[in-house]
């Protein structure tokens, strides 16, 4: 088959470089004489017929802006079957005969059944703060969050060193420690708690000690979220019970996924975005564009339909020995 009229959606949690992603795609399609259909809000919008024509200026000015000009969203709907038939109904109606997703494990998931079910050509783009999808070093978004809790704990270590204080700094990632770790070795934070793990209080109160019988004068405790947000309090509540221990508790929340895309989400979205639509072209189907060994290629979607905790665990022991 030849691919003339591509799709294009956003799906799940939204992330810093999706616009870099759409733009590429946008871009790249219309160079090579390709017609690109932007569905608003996700596989949602897609079962409403929420479709808008791209050209060149719809994809101008985006680059440096966080979010998706398409929006995203979660669909229950789109999980059973009879509504994936709609949607292709839908697609094909609309003569679009492949699909660009952008999102995580779950829309590649929805993807994934487009192509068994249907046999509708897909290209998925890795796009997620948490950087937990498997089969790929790397999801569009991470390097941003990553960077703005960076500038938060910074500046949160200011005020922990002048009163002399224990922070609990709450970063994103339910089941992902990618954040928490690369956070906690950029800030010299004094310990890393990961989603799943079994907090040692006794552990934290011990390293808070043992630095300020050697002279700190603040700590800062890196916390993953986990699976529910505001665990941190239930951390602070037990240091403080059990081991009077006085902490003070900050939840970065959704302010990680905001903001202007770093330069590496901004390259690697451009350069996936890119990619997928020489998939398309060359009916590679159906894959997602991932980085392997440092390099963005493309792979088999049903590689990236999991969760992966790409959890070096090295690097919780790196931040404590660098912060000893
Ligand atoms: P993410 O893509 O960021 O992991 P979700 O897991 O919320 O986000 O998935 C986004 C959407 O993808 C869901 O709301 C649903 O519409 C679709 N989806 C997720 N899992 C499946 C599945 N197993 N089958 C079909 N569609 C799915």
């Amino acid at each position: 088959m030849s691919v003339s009229h591509i799709g294009l959606l956003c799906s799940g949690g939204d992330s810093p470089g999706m616009n870099c992603a759409i733009r590429a795609v946008v871009r790249t399609a219309l160079f090579k004489g390709i017609q690109v259909t932007g569905i608003k809000r996700g596989y949602a919008g897609l079962l409403r017929g929420e479709f808008q024509t791209m050209n060149l200026s719809s994809v101008g000015n985006i680059i440096q802006r966080g979010g998706t000009i398409l929006q995203t969203s979660r669909s229950p709907e789109f999980m059973k079957p009879e509504f994936r038939k709609k949607a292709v109904d839908i697609l094909r109606a609309q003569k679009i005969d492949a699909l660009v997703i952008i999102g995580g494990d779950g829309s590649f998931n929805g993807a994934k059944a487009l192509w068994e079910e249907h046999q509708f050509p897909v290209v998925g783009i890795p796009g997620t703060i948490d950087n937990d999808i498997s089969s790929t070093e790397y999801t569009i978004g991470f390097d941003t969050a990553v960077q703005t809790a960076i500038e938060a704990v910074d500046r949160i270590r200011d005020t922990a060193h002048s009163h002399a204080r224990t922070f609990l700094v709450e970063v994103m990632g339910r089941n992902s420690s990618a954040i928490a770790l690369k956070v906690g070795v950029c800030t010299g934070a004094e310990n890393v708690l990961l989603p799943h793990e079994k907090v040692n209080h006794q552990k934290i109160v011990d390293d808070i000690q043992r630095g300020i019988a050697r002279g700190k004068d603040s700590s800062i405790i890196i916390v993953a979220e986990g699976p529910t947000a505001g665990r941190s309090y239930e951390i602070q509540h037990i240091l403080k019970d059990m081991h009077h221990v006085d902490t003070h508790v900050v939840i970065l929340g959704h302010i990680q996924r905001g903001g202007s895309p770093t330069s590496n989400d901004r390259f690697i979205a451009s350069q996936m975005g890119h990619m997928a639509v020489e998939a398309l072209l060359s009916n590679q189907f159906p894959k997602v564009t991932v980085v392997q060994n440092g390099k963005v290629l493309l792979t088999d979607l049903a590689k990236c339909t999991t969760k992966a905790d790409h959890n070096f665990s090295e690097y919780q022991t790196l931040a404590q020995t660098l912060s000893i």
